[in-house]
């Protein structure tokens, strides 16, 4: 099988998007975007060794890879629209593509978005990459900064599942043995690793009225730290209060990361706003805390201050967990 073949068998499928000019096949796609809203653009990569291991069912990698970029756009408050894929493989293996390649489309019908192109190369590591571009409405893009002092904060969902289920394959060497990661995990912990649900109606429901927002993804505390640099705040965070997500711990939902669910903050004034989108759109949505003009984050449990651990969330380049 040639490259030609197979970007038309894996990844080419009949475009029914009227914004689309021009879509695979030729040098470059043409996207006609309607007039009144702007471009959102976020890519996201995985690569075999850091994000799955040559073991991970290639449809989860899929569904992740989507799930990752859907959430940025859900954190800017906007609505997916087109995609590129750019896919580096070792070798052409065709049952491992047709799997990719049915859990990609899935989730790009799902949420309506349209593959317009892509790049195939050779590497010596699997890598894959997607940019995923949306749209919002004229200047309403929601950003890190722009939070103020006694404005609520907010999560989405439960938080620390993700982290949890990294911890489990760790624990059981599954990250270098090659050991079938379904075996280990539960339906949960593979849905919560996996298949996070990217909060995009909850992201557009907020825009109007968030100071700030953040999608989760290298633990709370990293991404709470991001907006409190970004508008110059600090805040402080009531821990009784936040959704831990079942047989997971504090630690873990505090900077574990991966959990993909959006953090904002909001004046006072909207929480009843707020708890009627939560009603609505069936998310959760919990009231963690508070900014502060302290320029420090405070943890508190009832009444009792907690210290911050030394390691808010994840980073690639420390392998760890970074400050
Ligand atoms: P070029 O040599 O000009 O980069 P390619 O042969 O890489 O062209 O790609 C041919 C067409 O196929 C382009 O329209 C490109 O966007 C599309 N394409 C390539 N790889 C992918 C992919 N993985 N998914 C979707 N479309 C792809
Ligand atoms: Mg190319």
């Amino acid at each position: 099988m040639n490259e030609a073949e197979l970007i038309q068998r894996y990844f080419t499928r009949q475009i029914i998007d009227s914004c689309v000019t021009l879509g695979i096949g030729d040098d470059a796609a043409v996207i006609q975007p309607p007039a009144g809203e702007q471009l959102v653009i976020t890519t996201d990569t995985m690569v075999e060794g850091s994000h799955f291991t040559p073991n991970t069912n290639p449809s989860h990698i899929a569904t992740k890879l989507m799930a990752v970029n859907l959430s940025d756009i859900a954190a800017m408050g906007a609505t997916p629209k087109w995609a590129t894929l750019t896919v580096t493989l070792k070798t052409i293996d065709e049952n491992w593509l047709a799997a990719f390649s049915s859990g990609l489309f899935s989730c790009l019908d799902r949420y309506g978005v349209t593959l317009v192109g892509g790049d195939v190369t050779k590497g010596t590591e699997t890598n894959l990459a997607i940019q995923l571009i949306g749209l919002v409405p004229q200047n309403m893009a929601l950003t890190r900064k722009g939070a103020e002092v006694d404005d609520d904060i907010y999560v989405t969902g439960a938080i620390g599942a993700a982290a949890k289920a990294v911890q489990v394959l760790y624990d059981n060497q599954a990250i270098d043995s090659c050991v079938d990661e379904d075996t280990i995990l539960s339906t949960e912990q593979i849905n919560a690793l996996y298949a996070p649900q990217p909060r995009l109606d909850v992201g557009n429901a907020i825009r109007s009225f968030a100071s700030a927002a953040i999608d989760i993804s290298d633990g709370l505390l990293h991404e709470l730290a991001i907006i409190c640099k970004q508008s110059s705040l600090g805040a402080t965070l009531q821990l009784t209060t936040l959704p831990v997500a079942e047989n997971c711990d504090m630690a873990l939902a505090l900077a574990g990361g991966d959990d993909y669910e959006l953090l904002f903050t909001s004046h006072k004034s909207a929480r009843e706003e707020i708890s009627s989108i939560a009603t609505r759109l069936h998310c959760k949505i919990t009231r963690i805390g508070h900014m502060n003009n302290s320029n420090k984050i405070r943890l508190y449990h009832g009444e009792e201050e907690y210290s911050l651990p030394d390691k808010l969330g994840f980073d690639h380049f420390s392998r760890n967990h970074d400050e």
